[in-house]
Order: C-alpha cells, then structure tokens, then sequence
C-alpha cells in the first residue's frame, strides 16, 4: 500500500472510530483531499484530527468534527446549504459533494478569494463563495434547506433561523469564546423549533462586521 492510501486510511478510521458513521459523509470526506486547504507549515499535519491555524488568524476545524456537523445535517441531493464561515473552504468543498448548491460565506475577503481558488482547481462547480458578515445569512438566496454555522454564537441566530425553510435544520456551536461551547442541531417544524444537543466544541466566535485581512 503506498503512503497516500494508508494515509487515508487512517484519516477514515479516526472519523469512524470518533462516530462518523454516515456512509456519504465519509465518501465525500474521502474524495476531498485536506491538503490542499492547509498552506504552510502545518500543511503536513493535514491528516491528525486536530483543528490547524490558516491565514488571518483563523483555523480550519478538526476533520471529525466536520465530519459529525455534516452528518447532523442529513443533507439531500436537492438541498441548498447555507455555511457561515468558509474559513479555508474544506468544509464547503465538502458540503458541495453532498448538495445541489452551497453558498459559503467570511468575513474575510482573503480567506473567500483563496477558498475560490481552490475550487475552481478542484472543479467544484456548485459553490458561491462571498464576502460578508454571515450573521445576517443571504437573504437574496434565502430560504435555505441546511444551514452550517461553523463559528460560536452565543445563541442561535434568529436572522439565519428566518432564513431557515420548515423542515430545514441548522447546525450551529453554541456558547461564550472562552468557555465550554455545544453544538446544537435545530430542527425547524411546523409547529416550532426543536433543539438537539450534540456535543461540546470549541470554536473561534461569529463576530461582527468584516475582518482585517491579513
Ligand atoms: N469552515 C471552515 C473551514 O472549513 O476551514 C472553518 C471555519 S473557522 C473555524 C470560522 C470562520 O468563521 C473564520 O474563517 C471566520 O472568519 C468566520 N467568521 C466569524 N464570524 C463571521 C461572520 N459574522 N460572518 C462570516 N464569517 C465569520
């Protein structure tokens, strides 16, 4: 077996082994090669199951975490996914092999630029990448079948809850920056909304406005 495959192995059995279970879901985490989305040093660590820093101060989250966030969506086909958060792109390039159209969205002009280039390299056709505060969604592409927060808010942001379809869910990290933060699945129904407590999390915070890129 060549270092590549076992490689990939092992990357797929740490998601395994840490509850990722959803068959398309590792498929898709199969197919999308972290490397690439890791620039610099940290690029050889590109497969432990741990968060990395990127560029403007930000990180690209832990594989198995993107992979239970993923699988908590329980995307479709037909689906239009909203992610808050584009960050190095690795999760919306693997949103677009689950989704019809995924629209990804920072607060930092470089980090969507980059994202961008990645996939046009990797022909992923089926993802709009734009900058912007995502707190207040897309409302022009709304409403939204899966919405993907990958920042802590301190709740779950009403305006994306609008822009939420019924029988949609979003996934967001819930909780103060520097304290113990848990992910939420919201289930949006006809008569209300559902919350389901995940896990606990640890992420950067959704701030506000757009950030200085470096
Ligand atoms: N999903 C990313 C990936 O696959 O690499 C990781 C996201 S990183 C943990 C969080 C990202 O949220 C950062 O890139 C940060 O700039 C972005 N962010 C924070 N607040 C935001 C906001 N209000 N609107 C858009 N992006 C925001």
């Amino acid at each position: 077996m060549t270092d590549d495959a076992t490689r990939k192995m092992q990357f797929l059995y740490a998601l395994r082994s840490k509850g990722v279970t959803d068959k398309r879901v590792l498929s898709a985490m199969e197919a999308i090669d972290r490397g690439p989305f890791i620039r610099g040093i940290f690029a050889e660590r590109a497969y432990e199951d741990m968060p990395l820093p990127i560029a403007c101060g930000q990180t690209i989250s832990q594989p198995s975490v993107v992979g239970m966030m993923t699988q908590a969506l329980h995307i479709s086909p037909r689906d239009k996914v909203l992610e808050v958060g584009t960050g190095s792109g690795y999760q919306a390039a693997i949103l677009s092999k689950l989704a019809r159209r995924v629209y990804t969205i920072d607060r930092h002009s470089r980090l969507v630029r980059e994202a961008r280039e990645l996939f046009d390299e990797m022909d992923l056709t089926n993802i709009t990448a734009i900058t912007g505060d995502g707190s207040f969604g897309l409302p022009d592409q709304a409403p939204f079948d899966r919405i993907l927060v990958t920042a802590a808010a301190e709740d779950p942001p009403g305006t994306l809850m609008d822009q939420l379809k019924v029988g949609g869910v979003m996934v967001v990290p819930v909780g103060q920056s520097d304290a113990v933060q848990h992910l939420i699945v919201v289930h949006k129904t006809p008569d209300g909304v559902e919350y389901e407590e995940l896990r606990q999390v640890r992420f950067v915070p959704l701030l506000e406005g757009l950030g200085k890129d470096t």
